[in-house]
């Protein structure tokens, strides 16, 4: 097992990595940037290095800096987190050649997955359904036009780059096409440094379905099941849950089998999600692999009972995964919001300082969070602040926790999302399970 782990990252998903290392009896390292001196994760690890000024482009994501942190504390991995250089497959080789393991999949895998395009094509060859679209990225408009009438439309300009919910556009006749292609490549070059766009069915009213894998480098890969990530504002995720109310025992399986054979195809190894969209006949297409921990880990690891931070350490020090696909158990629902420092009707930020905390606590109530009283939310990243997690046997009554937890949780100083939340637990429509992509279109301004 290792000794020591440097977490190349930052909040909550920083402390969260610290606990799992704690459990396992492995030193820790925090890297942060001079705006986070007083965050959480400096204070919980045990060596901190400043690796730079705020911006997240001088500190976490400056990998000579992160590297020679890493060499100066002596630590034997790294693990990336969620978000900054998670998905960088030439900060995963700098690693390997510094003798340091990346907690991740291997970089040839992770250069295959996230250019998305290359990621379908790859998907679909060994038997997994896609979302229809075209074969490859689209070079010029005349192509673009053509494929678009062999898709139909309303179509979806997607970056291949793409990630957090950016780099897309909705194309509804010939003429939006043509403008909307324009745009997105020069979009995506200016945020990705890739122009590359492909094109993809926009699928009505859709669910996002998604199924958490578990790999070792033995070749034994299994699945927890699946999380329901389709509340989403602006492609981005506000609440996810598992089990899916629109998925049955069966549908499980079948998910399951088709996400546990990919990953057998294309040598995947560590924890890693791979995103369907669902229609509304319970069709199901491959639309994107993160190889990485993700955001919404926490409701997968209450139903199945398990550590997915832990077992990512454990398989990337080398050892045989201990649990096999009959053993995994779900128990009772789990659902997760998602706690911005943001205006709850604009979504404009609200970074700041915290007057008066309250975090919420009782039965079946999980909080991941790096935030304390008299903690200032600084303005340079993600707004992310907490995630409440609740468990319960039902989805009725994780909802009713979830609930009650918001409802006594108090954060002074900044605005958050937590009233948005209460208006989504009280919709009748989530109530009953009755949700798509599409869900918080109601509430947009
Ligand atoms: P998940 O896929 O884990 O549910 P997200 O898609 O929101 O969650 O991405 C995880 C985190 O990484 C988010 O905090 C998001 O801000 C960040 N992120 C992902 N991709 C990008 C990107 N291309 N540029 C900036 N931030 C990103
Ligand atoms: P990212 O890399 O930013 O996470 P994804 O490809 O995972 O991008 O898509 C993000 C979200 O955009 C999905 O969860 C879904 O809500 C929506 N979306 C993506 N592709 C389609 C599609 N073909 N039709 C309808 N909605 C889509
Ligand atoms: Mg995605």
């Amino acid at each position: 097992m290792f000794k020591k782990i440097l977490i190349a990252n930052r909040g909550e998903i920083a402390c969260r990595i610290i606990w799992a290392c704690r459990e396992l009896g492995i030193k820790t390292v925090a890297v942060h940037s001079e705006a986070d001196r007083d965050a959480l994760h400096v204070r919980y690890a045990d060596e901190a290095v400043c690796i730079g000024p705020a911006p997240s482009s001088q500190s976490y994501l400056n990998i000579p800096q992160i590297i020679s942190a890493a060499e100066i504390t002596n630590v034997d991995a790294i693990h990336p987190g969620y978000g900054f250089l998670s998905e960088n497959p030439y900060f995963a080789e700098v690693c390997k050649e510094c003798n340091i393991t990346f907690i991740g999949p291997s970089a040839d895998v992770m250069r295959m997955m996230g250019d998305k395009s290359e990621a379908k094509r790859t998907m679909k060859s060994v038997g997994v359904p896609v979302t229809p679209g075209s074969e490859g990225l689209i070079d010029d408009e005349e192509t673009a036009i053509k494929e678009a009438e062999k898709i139909g439309y309303p179509i979806l300009i997607k970056a291949t780059a793409g990630g957090g919910g950016r780099g897309m556009r909705v194309a509804r006749n010939r003429d939006e096409l043509l403008n909307a292609y324009q745009t997105a490549r020069a979009e995506a070059e200016a945020s990705f440094k890739n122009s590359g766009v492909y094109l993809e069915k926009y699928i009505d009213n859709p669910r996002h379905i998604e199924i958490q894998i578990l790999a070792d480098n033995f070749g034994n890969v299994i699945h927890l099941g699946e999380r329901e990530c389709s509340i989403q504002r602006r492609h981005q995720k506000l609440i996810e849950e598992s089990p899916s109310p629109a998925i049955d025992y069966e549908l499980r399986q079948e998910m399951g089998r088709v996400a546990v054979n990919a990953c057998k195809e294309v040598g995947y190894s560590n924890a890693g999600t791979i995103e369907f969209l669902m229609d509304e006949s319970g069709n199901f297409y491959f639309m994107e692999m993160n190889t990485r921990i993700q955001v919404e880990h926490p409701v997968t690891e209450l139903v199945t009972v398990s550590d997915l931070v832990a077992g990512q350490i454990r398989i990337a020090a080398g050892e045989k995964m201990s649990l096999t696909q009959d053993e995994v158990m779900f128990v009772g629902h789990a659902i997760e919001c998602r706690i911005n420092a943001e205006d709850p009707e604009t979504f404009i930020p609200s970074p700041g300082r915290i007057t008066t905390l309250n975090l919420p606590t009782g039965p079946g109530i999980r909080v991941d969070t790096a935030i304390y009283d008299g903690y200032f939310v600084p303005p340079y990243y993600d707004s992310l602040i907490a995630k409440v997690i609740s468990h319960s046997r039902t989805r009725e009554r994780a909802i009713a926790r979830m609930r009650r937890a918001l409802e006594a949780m108090v954060v002074e100083g900044i605005k958050t999302t937590i009233p948005m939340h209460l208006k989504i637990l009280n919709d009748p429509d989530f109530n009953s399970g009755n949700i798509s992509t599409r869900f918080m279109d109601r509430y947009q301004t």
